[in-house]
């Protein structure tokens, strides 16, 4: 099936600031972007809120829904037992409204999505270096020392597969990123490109 909607994938090590960038994009880019919520067994960090930065699930609700083929992908990240998935049917209705649906997943789930959704756009954010990337988790202050140090060992595993994106952006000053983010994505407006996945 075609249709007037995108896929696009950002990923990045946490800390790197790419959900920062994702909420300042879809406030601020003029194209119809949406982000898919994901589901995750992760319990809310202070101010998150349920349908909005994740819906969250119950390591039963996650693991019904996995088995009834609800995600189109989903695994378990930083290996501490919680889930995280994208749901199917969030990414088919933003597709067939012609939404622009922005995945904000790991280099994993990514992959997965790609291989069935080479067309995706795909854009890899990161904060330029490993010791950057320590000092904001830091500053960030929500995580304890054992969840920075497994954080900055997935981030070396994803930074090393940053390869199989088609944009890489340094996140070195939040406006400078969003810039240029919103004009690599325009660059592909008017494109239309087959979906295989709805
Ligand atoms: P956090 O717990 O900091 O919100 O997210 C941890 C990691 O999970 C981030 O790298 C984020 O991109 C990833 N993540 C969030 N949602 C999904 C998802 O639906 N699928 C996958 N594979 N990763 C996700």
């Amino acid at each position: 099936m075609t249709t007037s909607g995108k896929l696009v994938i950002i990923s990045g090590p946490s800390g790197s600031g790419k959900s920062t960038v994702v909420q300042r994009l879809l406030n601020e880019s003029e194209l119809p972007l949406v982000l898919s919520v994901s589901a995750t067994t992760r319990p809310p960090r202070g101010g998150e809120e349920n349908g909005k930065n994740y819906i969250f699930l119950s390591q039963d609700e996650f693991q019904k829904r996995r088995l009834s083929g609800d995600f189109l992908e989903c695994k378990e990240v930083f290996g501490r037992g919680y889930w995280y998935g994208t749901l199917r049917n969030v990414v088919s209705t933003g597709l067939s409204e012609g939404k622009w649906v922005i995945l904000e997943i790991d280099v994993q789930g990514a992959l997965a999505v790609l291989q069935d959704n080479p067309q995706a756009i795909t854009i890899f954010v990161h904060p330029g270096s490993m010791a950057e990337l320590e000092k904001r988790l830091r500053n960030r202050g929500t995580e304890s020392q054992e969840s920075i140090q497994r954080r900055l060992d997935v981030a070396a595993e994803e930074l090393a597969l940053r390869h199989h994106y088609a944009h890489e952006v340094i996140n070195a000053e939040i406006n400078s990123t969003v810039q240029q983010l919103c004009k690599l994505l325009v660059q592909y407006q008017g494109e239309k490109i087959p979906c295989s996945k709805n």
